[in-house]
């Protein structure tokens, strides 16, 4: 395996009072395949819309650890890119314009790759929440990736094209539930729709990874170097490595995610997998190992 890190210094648009930004992308390279994670930006989230619940004695040391001292969290949000020479697959789209302001960069990240949205074959979606759906549509409310094949996991999109999932996810969400609607209702003509365990295209295989939404899906990559693109079934690396069985606010089923995470870890730490998650550090790209307590996260 290959690690590379980039960085690209995009200037911000005129006449918008943003300071310069940092564009950064992993690089695995893996016999004819090439992965890069490409910045959308990044979230800010109230800590206890992650920690929330969790037992505060043990909790405590771990964020401590990490450098943690409350406040915000900032994760950072990596979309992967997988080229193999004739097909060029985007899993997850970013934010867009209409999520947060640190977020919706991926644009900018494909200019500095010189990759045009046109020239993106497959979309492959883990998952219905904004960081990852919203970039869908351009400003006219068309496909952005105007060219690609779009895919996601049949339980995933039925859940967000379910108009009474609107009242049955709960106050905080309530936004999730009409901005997927509205984003997935306009490409609803022309969607794939995948299975648990189908082969989604050839060498990438779906993986039901329920929690963090009923049907996420991770996927798993056979190349020569074998990896998983996690997408949300594993977002920070601290906690949900160290006590992977601490159920978390942040999913929307906290119990069925934490069961989730506990199995992937097993495996992925067992197989010595590469994993690729879409809000953990410095790209996402890396390995997880068995550490005294829980699981360590190894960037790189
Ligand atoms: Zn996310």
């Amino acid at each position: 395996m290959l690690v590379s890190r980039r960085h690209f210094l995009a200037t911000a648009a005129a006449g918008i009072a943003l300071p310069q930004r940092l564009w950064s992308a992993s690089r695995i390279e893996s016999g004819a395949m090439q992965v890069e994670t490409l910045s959308d930006g990044h979230l800010v989230l109230p800590v206890d819309f992650v920690f929330g619940g969790m037992p505060e004695t043990e909790l405590a040391p771990i964020l401590a650890r990490h450098g943690i001292a409350g406040g915000a969290l900032e994760p950072p949000c990596n979309v992967t890119l997988l080229r193999d020479g004739s097909r060029t697959i985007l899993f997850d789209v970013g934010a867009g314009a209409d999520f947060m302001p640190t977020a919706g960069r991926l644009s900018e990240a494909l200019d500095a790759l010189d990759l045009s949205p046109e020239e993106v074959t497959h979309v492959l979606f883990t998952h219905g929440h904004p960081d990852h759906l919203w970039g869908l549509l351009d400003e006219f409310d068309e496909p952005l990736f105007a060219n690609a094949r779009h895919m996601m996991g049949r339980a995933e999109f039925d859940y967000w094209m379910d108009p009474d999932t609107a009242s049955t996810i709960g106050e905080a969400r309530q936004s999730f539930a009409a901005g997927a609607r509205r984003r997935l209702g306009a490409i609803a003509d022309r969607i794939s729709l995948f299975e648990d365990g189908e082969a989604v295209l050839p060498g990438v295989t779906a993986r039901l990874t329920p929690g963090h939404t009923p049907g996420h899906m991770a996927f798993l990559i056979d190349a020569a170097d074998p990896m998983m693109i996690l997408g949300d079934a594993v977002t920070n690396p601290h906690v949900n490595f160290e006590r992977p069985d601490w159920p978390s606010p942040s999913d929307q089923d906290a119990e069925l995610a934490a069961e989730t995470r506990v199995g992937l870890l097993d495996q992925l730490s067992a197989d010595g997998l590469i994993l690729v998650g879409f809000h953990l550090p410095e790209g996402g790209i890396g390995r997880v190992e068995r550490a005294a307590k829980g699981y360590r996260y190894l960037p790189g």
